[in-house]
């Protein structure tokens, strides 16, 4: 028996409980993020999980085998109980899903390759031929592609509403989408919002969509994007959301080095999409899932950092001759939107938009002006990034769709990172001056 062999008839050998409380006091996600769903005595002593490289899993006993088959494929309820290939869960997988939950107060999580996947499954899970989505406008452009061009290729409508949209109006379009769907011989399966809408950040009354829904008896989730205010500064779920969405190449995944996404909520909404999973595959990969681990234990610090610095930086860009107006959710002219905020939000994010005086032309200077700020569209990273919606994230978006949603020639926006705010406003100051 060589120095680093444990002996497995030690205590020490024995796995700990997991510890979510001390003395009745619930621990905060920031503190979880170190350690939760996770053992070292499981591996080897290994403080930081080992990355998991493999696509199978060895069973212990046929007959266990046959139980994690059994979980697998519905027959038995509960999911598996035990690994079994790396398209359906695989240990770093887990612990990154174990993680997102508490951020959000889900009762399960699941982890994608990318944002779109996740959205993607999430809605063909969902779906059947002849069904009507109802969605918040704008959406992401391809969340919005994916409803308009992919399912309506299997006879899956739509009804959209804009964010900002006052409980009788969402009852107005529930209504709407009942008697399409009855039209077509279908049900409403998915109401889909974003909040904030990109870029102009417009909110969604989610306490009013729940009302609505639960006032037309709707048998299906409510699912949100919020990859522009979480998991820190919205927890939709608490406002009667039941699928949180994100795409973690944002401010979850935070260094611009990674792509992914997932899914939060109640073990009964994650279980169908759990199981196309499985069909489709489309699980983040072993290692983006470490990184994500990685990520999440600064998140907090990230994020609170990046939202203190946009503050400093509209303060600055607010007073600006230059400027025409700010999209910010720290600074918001309008008392529904006001009202919204304060009942979902616990901070404004560090993404807005800035609206020049003038148009492209003016855009284009300030942007290539700019020396610290980097031209790239995403969001949510440590670096600050502007772009110019118009002609580049929204170039697809019909002119006057485009007009429609405010993503007007002289919006330039703008994700603050973690750098020293002072020289980001040297920075804004020098590419005004460009202008
Ligand atoms: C980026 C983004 C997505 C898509 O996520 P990917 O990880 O790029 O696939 C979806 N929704 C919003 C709001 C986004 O910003």
């Amino acid at each position: 028996m060589s120095d680093h062999d444990i002996d497995p008839t030690s205590p020490r050998m024995a796995p700990k409980p997991e510890v979510t409380k001390i003395d009745g006091r619930e621990l905060k996600p920031s503190t979880l993020m170190m350690g939760y769903g996770y053992d070292p005595v499981l591996s080897e002593g290994s403080l930081k999980p080992p990355i998991f490289l493999t696509s199978t899993f060895a069973f212990p006993s046929a007959a266990d085998g046959k139980r994690h088959f059994e979980g697998i494929t519905g027959k038995r309820p509960g999911g598996a109980d035990g690994l079994v290939y790396s398209r359906f869960n695989a240990p770093n997988q887990e612990i990154l899903e174990d993680r997102l939950s508490v951020w959000d107060g889900a009762e399960d999580a699941l982890s994608f390759s990318s944002g779109m996947t996740a959205i993607c499954v999430l809605m063909l899970a969902y779906a059947s031929q002849n069904d009507v989505i109802v969605h918040s406008g704008p959406l992401y452009a391809a969340s919005e592609g994916f409803v308009a061009k992919v399912l309506a290729k299997f006879g899956v409508t739509y009804v959209d509403f804009p964010a900002g949209a006052t409980r009788e109006e969402i009852d107005a379009v529930l209504a709407k989408a009942k008697a399409q769907a009855d039209e077509q011989g279908g049900k409403v399966c998915m109401i889909y919002l974003e909040s904030p809408g990109n870029p102009t950040n417009a909110l969604v009354d989610v306490e009013a969509v729940r009302a609505s829904v639960d006032a037309a008896q709707l048998d299906c989730p409510i699912a949100i994007d919020n990859t522009f205010l979480g998991p820190l500064w919205q927890r939709p779920l608490d406002q009667g959301a039941d699928i949180v969405v994100y795409s973690l190449t944002k401010y979850v995944g935070g260094h611009s080095d990674l792509v992914a996404g997932s899914i939060a909520g109640a073990k009964k909404w994650m279980d169908p999409v759990r199981m196309l999973r499985n069909t489709m595959g489309g699980i983040c990969d072993p290692n983006t899932a470490w990184m994500l681990m990685r990520s999440l234990e600064t998140v907090e610090l990230r994020m609170n950092r990046a939202g203190e610095n946009a503050a400093k930086v509209c303060d600055f860009l607010a007073q600006h001759p230059k400027v025409e107006g700010l999209g910010y959710l720290g600074m918001i002219k309008d008392a529904r939107q006001q009202d919204i905020y304060d009942r979902h939000c616990k901070g404004a994010g560090s993404t807005f938009s800035l609206l020049l005086k003038g148009g492209e032309a003016e855009c284009f200077r300030f942007l290539d002006a700019l020396k610290i700020a980097k031209l790239a569209v995403s969001l949510g990273g440590t670096e600050t990034l502007a772009s110019h919606p118009a002609s580049m994230t929204h170039l697809s978006v019909a002119e006057g769709r485009r007009a429609e949603l405010g993503i007007s020639d002289n919006l330039v926006r703008i994700s603050i990172g973690i750098e020293d705010p002072d020289d980001l406003i040297a920075d804004f100051t020098q590419a005004l001056e460009a202008v």
